[in-house]
This record gives C-alpha cells, sequence and structure tokens, in this order.
C-alpha cells in the first residue's frame, strides 16, 4: 500500500494492536541505574510520505535511523494525514522497509478522528461517514456506531458526519452528508488537504469532499483533525502517554507537519526528502521555521542523536 490516498493496498489488514503503551522512562528522567544517559528518551511523531518513503519507494536511510533509535528508548509513532486506511494495514509496508512498528505505530488522521469522537463529553450515538472501509473500521475500534450516506442512514438521524477520503464519492452521498450537516450532526473533517500527488496526477485529496460538504451543508466544520491542525499529534501523544510539547515531529511539509508542531508547541525537524526544497526552507519567516533542518537520513540521525 501506499500514504497517498489514491494508491492501492499491498497486504492484508492485521488485527487490531493494543493502544500504545509506552514502557521506556518519561523523556527527562534518567534512567534508574547506570551511567548518566547520553540521551533522553523522546516521542518521535514522524510523518510517512516524503519522509520514510515516497510512494513505493523508501527514502534511503530513515528507517534504518528511526529503528536505531527505537532501540536507544525513544518511541516512534507515524502520524499521517491520509483518512483511507485502518492504521494496521501500513504495518506491512512499513516492516518491509526496516522501519520501526511497534504497539500504536501508526496515529492516522482515520485513527485520531475516532479517538477524537470517541473522547467527546457528548460522545456521538450515531455517525454518518462519508469516507473509506478503514475509517468505518477505525470509528468502529472505538465502538462508535456507523451508518452510510444513503436515505437509510439518513434516517437514524446521525449526530455526527464525518468526511475523509472517499472512492465511491457520488451526488447522493454529498448531498445526503449536506443533510446531516444541515440538521445540526457535528461536522468533523478527518483533514483539509485539497489535493494529493500520485504518480499519475495530482488528484482530489479528502479537503475537497470536506469543501462540498461545507458549501452544500452551509457551514464549515466544527472540527478538524489533520495536520496543520493540533489532533493529529495531540491523539499520537495521547496514545503514547508523553506531552505532547515534548515530542519531535519530523515532516517534509512545511504547511502541515511544522505548522502542527509549531500549534502545539513541539519541536520539529524539516525533512528535505518530500515536497520542501532548501530554498523554500531558508526563505521561511521565523514564526514559520522548523527547529532543525536535515536534508537526508544521516543528517536526520545526526540531529536525534544530539536531541536532549
Ligand atoms: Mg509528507
Amino acid at each position: 500500500m501506499a500514504d497517498d490516498e489514491g494508491r492501492s493496498c499491498l497486504g492484508a489488514p492485521h488485527a487490531p494492536r493494543a493502544p500504545h503503551g509506552r514502557t521506556s522512562p518519561h523523556p527527562g528522567q534518567p534512567t534508574p541505574s547506570g551511567p548518566t544517559p547520553y540521551h533522553r528518551q523522546v516521542l518521535l511523531l514522524v510523518d510517512l510520505d516524503g519522509v520514510v518513503y515516497r510512494g513505493p519507494e523508501p527514502v534511503p536511510g530513515v528507517a534504518a535511523v528511526l529503528a536505531e533509535r527505537q532501540a536507544a528508548g525513544d518511541s516512534v509513532v507515524y502520524v499521517t494525514n491520509n483518512s483511507r486506511w485502518h492504521r494496521t494495514e501500513y504495518h506491512q509496508k512499513l516492516r518491509s522497509m526496516g522501519a520501526p512498528v511497534g504497539d500504536g505505530a501508526v496515529m492516522s488522521s482515520a485513527r485520531a478522528t475516532a479517538l477524537a469522537l470517541a473522547a467527546l463529553p457528548a460522545r456521538p450515538r450515531t455517525t454518518l461517514v462519508l469516507g473509506g472501509p478503514g475509517l468505518v473500521r477505525e470509528l468502529r475500534d472505538e465502538r462508535l456506531r456507523v451508518v452510510s450516506p444513503t436515505p437509510r442512514g439518513l434516517a437514524a438521524r446521525p449526530d455526527a458526519v464525518v468526511v475523509g477520503i472517499d472512492f465511491r464519492l457520488t451526488y447522493v452521498r454529498l448531498s445526503i452528508a449536506a443533510q446531516a450537516v444541515r440538521d445540526g450532526a457535528l461536522f468533523v473533517a478527518t483533514n483539509r488537504d485539497p489535493v494529493f500527488p500520485t504518480p499519475e496526477a495530482l488528484n482530489a485529496g479528502a479537503g475537497s469532499i470536506v469543501a462540498a460538504v461545507a458549501t452544500a451543508g452551509r457551514r464549515e466544520p466544527d472540527l478538524v483533525i489533520g495536520k496543520p491542525e493540533p489532533g493529529l499529534l495531540v491523539e499520537a501523544a495521547r496514545a503514547a502517554g508523553v506531552s505532547v510539547e515534548e515530542a519531535v515531529v519530523i515532516g517534509d511539509g512545511v504547511g502541515t507537519d511544522i505548522a502542527a508542531a509549531h500549534r502545539v508547541g513541539a519541536r520539529s525537524i524539516l525533512m528535505l526528502t518530500g515536497v520542501t526544497t532548501r530554498a523554500q526552507a531558508d526563505a521561511l519567516p521565523a514564526d514559520q521555521r522548523p527547529t532543525w533542518v536535515a536534508a537526508d537520513a544521516t543528517d536526520l540521525g545526526a540531529i536525534l542523536s544530539r536531541l536532549g
């Protein structure tokens, strides 16, 4: 499978895993015995496409650097705006590249949306999903009742509408989701990426579908989970049992990964292995700059080994 929402999925889904449990000492705390640690254990929130891989191809050396960091005690959690897949569908691809995959290793916007909905004080009774089967699975994993954007689904009077990438998008599905929004359901978007790249073209992303629902529903989403909004990183850190401001975000997108890191007060490493060039990084205003810039896996390893 691939990170981009429009590409096909390799490998069968794995069984759901238990939520990520942090077993290493809390960042900043010394290990119980032995010499003074040279490295504090850190939660690394790692973007996928443009960092760990580019489409089907691994970015040279990055998986090995992450595996080294995890062996040294860091926690590695992958954070992706892609809402198409169930989180377990990433495991096989990541393992095939040598990337570390622990329990709860992938926090997609679909997973984060499910966790955010389940944690609401007024937990939705019925959620209408304009999205794919991976998103539906994530919601059901959190024991949320899901209905489809059909006349029957609308008749179930959903009190939440979740919109993600939907490869079965039709006029009827769009119209019904918008009707539920107009009827007052909580309007939640997995992310607002307007487009995503495929080898063939730039395809319409979940954000384009969200925009259509917002236009027909006559209001903007109540909640947007994916980067640059903070929800994805917050849920990833919460699941890992770490304060999000202690995390280090590693990503290739200034307007998504680095902006989200700023929003939550986390440090960030901008990788020049994806959509951002060195010239673009150098031209950033001070308040949008990452904490560090890494040209490649060697730079990344050097930065991470110095973290305190
Ligand atoms: Mg990326």
